[in-house]
């Protein structure tokens, strides 16, 4: 499918992925958070699995679990956001942008190049899905 400007018919497309960028930049930063309540956790599960080795593994087992958790939240967060945004870009934002005369636009699931004005029409585009999803 080759994409076209509707305005100008231009064959020079780009796309933003604004919210794919600012999607994964905030789930990674939400997974850290959230990574931060299980450091916690997994300090205290890797000292207690490094009592075992005695006082210096616990040591050793705190600060590698706490450090797991951490990336893992931050990793998880990271990817969810990505395919939040891409949702995001694909289904509400004018997410194309024409390098010939800078015109922004969506296209459907169809490929068919749609007219969506700003972010603020995101509210009406969805009360116009609705009404099309009912008859
Ligand atoms: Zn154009």
């Amino acid at each position: 499918m080759i994409l076209q400007c509707p305005k100008c018919k231009s064959i020079h497309i780009k796309s933003k992925n604004y919210a794919r960028k600012v999607g994964g930049t905030i789930g990674a930063i939400a997974g850290t958070i959230g990574g931060l309540s299980a450091i916690t956790y997994g300090a205290r599960t890797g000292a207690s699995t490094g009592l075992i080795f005695g006082p210096f593994g616990a040591t050793v087992g705190g600060i590698s679990g706490a450090i797991l958790a951490g990336l893992a939240g931050g990793a998880a967060g990271s990817s969810a956001g990505l395919s939040l945004g891409e949702l995001v870009d694909s289904k509400i934002l004018n997410n194309l942008k024409c390098t010939s005369c800078h015109h922004s636009f969506s296209v459907d699931d169809h490929g068919i190049p749609q007219n969506y004005h700003d972010y603020s029409d995101m509210d009406e585009y969805d009360d116009e899905h609705l009404i099309e999803q009912v008859s």
